[in-house]
């Protein structure tokens, strides 16, 4: 099997403007993520940042992207709908999205649950988070104990006006009394989606090992192997109709 094609997306402002960004992520969220994805010999790790041309995501990257995995938070409304409606269509049509943490409120990501920007609640005061396994025998869950250890995280919690999820595997419970369901799979045409909570920019969530196994094994498991096609062929009939009926 060729490489599974990976294009880690990231916005890319707090990661330049925020001396405590920068310091816990050098490289970026995006470098952070690349780093850890590249040490998987199947997976072919790319970014792409919104400061490139066409916010880093031209038709032709898309186009040979199988699996997007989506990072943003104070620019969403700087994607444009164009862009957004490719993003939807290749999902659509195959390419695996991971959108993770405030990605939820991202245009593509809001297009393909029918959502709006304000899906939970949220604060930011140092919680302790425990990310429970509610399916540890799951392909993305694998290998894990029975919760992940966050010593400090964001804290998002229910209520969460998200869909119904076709496969829920984590619910993170927050040290003052706050739950979430915090790592969906969703299902949009021939495309999965996988959104997972972990990953304020002040905290160290990807350095987690834990943490990168799950994005690891998402990244498995959103692929498809379904390609782009230009055209849908409008074949002759498979079965000739009968003569004189
Ligand atoms: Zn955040």
């Amino acid at each position: 099997m060729s490489a599974i094609r990976v294009t880690v997306w990231n916005e890319n402002l707090h990661d330049r403007t925020d001396p405590r960004v920068k310091e816990i992520y050098p490289t970026g969220l995006h470098g952070c993520i690349r780093e850890f994805l590249s040490k998987d010999p199947k997976l072919e790790v790319r970014t792409a940042t919104l400061d490139m041309p066409e916010c880093g995501l031209p038709d032709a990257l898309l186009e040979q992207t199988d699996v997007l995995i989506w990072w943003g938070h104070m620019a969403h409304e700087q994607v444009p709908d164009e862009l957004a409606a490719k993003i939807v269509n290749r999902v659509q049509n195959g390419m695996g999205l991971i959108a993770l943490h405030s990605a939820h409120a991202s245009k593509p990501f809001r297009l393909l649950m029918g959502t709006h920007s304000e899906e939970m609640t949220w604060r930011e005061s140092n919680d302790r988070c425990l990310v429970w396994v509610t399916e540890p025998n799951h392909p993305i869950a694998r290998g894990l104990g029975r919760y992940i250890e966050l010593d400090a995280e964001e804290m998002y919690g229910e209520p969460l006006i998200f869909p119904r999820p076709d496969e829920l595997l984590f619910i993170s419970w927050f040290e003052q009394g706050e739950v979430m369901r915090s790592g969906m799979v969703y299902r949009r045409g021939n495309g999965k989606i996988f959104y997972f909570q972990p990953g304020h920019e002040t905290y160290p969530a990807y350095h987690n090992p834990d943490i990168q196994r799950v994005i690891r094994q998402a990244v498995h498991y959103v692929y498809s192997g379904i390609q782009p096609r230009e055209t849908i062929p409008c074949p002759a009939p498979a079965v000739p109709r009968k003569a004189n009926s």
